[in-house]
């Protein structure tokens, strides 16, 4: 895949955040690595921002616990992995998003090998008819640099999206739901352990409908792995 109408997507060699050149292996310099908005007080099952619960779950999820297990994301959406992420997704800038799935795998490695064993990853799946628009599939993206960093099979082909589902934003809790409901299949996956992998959580919609389907064919445990969550 050739992205001619973005020159920085071949300079790798500069911090994907500021532009400055760099020589490190991580394409992030320090003064943007210090400034993230790393996201550490959250949710343990869907990652909203919650400080001084002592890891107790959200309100929300009291109420209504999203149908995956637990979410973890790396950064807070905001500035400048907003737009960082916007870059990776729309601009086909693939250094950007290799650095955020760099600093999840950091995050999920810091966590000891235990949290992790067992797992397998599976990108939230695009459409076929997006995926050819977009060229590439940002969360599989993702999913590579966990796979690779944090030595975990990842399978793809666990999961498909069945249906188109664009205009989520228009509709309200309910109808979102709804909407997803039908959206996505899963090959079976019996007692298997599985971490989405996905590259902003908003309202979780979209990760609590796949851990559904992957449920229903059978998953033992499904978890949501993200670079960064949106309020
Ligand atoms: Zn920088
Ligand atoms: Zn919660």
């Amino acid at each position: 895949m050739v992205y001619k109408s973005n020159p920085r997507a071949w300079l790798p060699a500069c911090c994907v955040l500021c532009g400055v050149a760099l020589h490190g292996l991580l394409d992030l310099c320090a003064a943007c690595a210090n400034e993230l908005p790393l996201h550490r007080d959250g949710c343990p099952r869907c990652a909203m921002p919650l400080e001084g619960a002592g890891g107790a779950p959200c309100g929300q999820c009291q109420r209504q616990p999203p149908r995956f297990d637990a979410c973890l994301a790396a950064l807070r959406y905001d500035y400048p992995v907003r737009e960082a992420i916007g870059r990776f997704k729309f601009h086909g800038e693939l250094a950007a998003g290799r650095v955020l799935a760099l600093l999840l795998a950091r995050r999920i490695a810091a966590l000891g090998p235990e949290y992790r064993a067992g797992i397998t990853l599976v990108p939230v799946p695009l459409h076929p008819t997006r995926l050819a628009e977009r060229g590439f599939n940002q969360s599989e993206r993702i999913a590579r640099v966990l796979a690779r960093e944090l030595a975990l099979p990842m399978a793809p082909a666990l999961a498909a999206r069945a249906r188109r589902t664009d205009d989520q934003k228009a509709l309200d809790a309910a109808a979102r739901r709804r909407n997803l409901a039908t959206a996505f299949t899963a090959a079976p996956c019996r007692a298997q352990r599985i971490a989405l992998v996905d590259d902003v959580i908003t309202t979780g919609a979209t990760l609590d409908a796949l851990a559904a389907a992957l449920r229903a064919a059978g998953a033992a445990r499904v978890e949501a792995w993200c670079l960064a969550r949106s309020l």
